[in-house]
């Protein structure tokens, strides 16, 4: 293992060369891709996958335990 891991921003890949303490917005290289990673959470993850639990609860079990 030789690779030395680089901090890189986690949305645009910018280097971050400088101390951790440098960025307001760490692990972010500024609060435009903080704002942006957050945007990507609400837009594709924010879903509750309840509704198949919800259709196996009503649907007859004749063999339940
Ligand atoms: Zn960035």
């Amino acid at each position: 293992m030789s690779t030395t891991p680089k901090t890189t921003c986690p949305v645009c890949k910018a280097p971050m060369p400088a101390p951790w303490q440098e960025y307001p917005d760490y692990p972010f290289c500024s609060k435009r891709c903080k704002t942006i990673d957050l945007g990507r959470w609400l837009g594709e993850d924010y879903r509750v996958p309840d509704k198949a639990d919800e259709n196996r609860s009503t649907a007859p079990r004749p063999d339940e335990e």
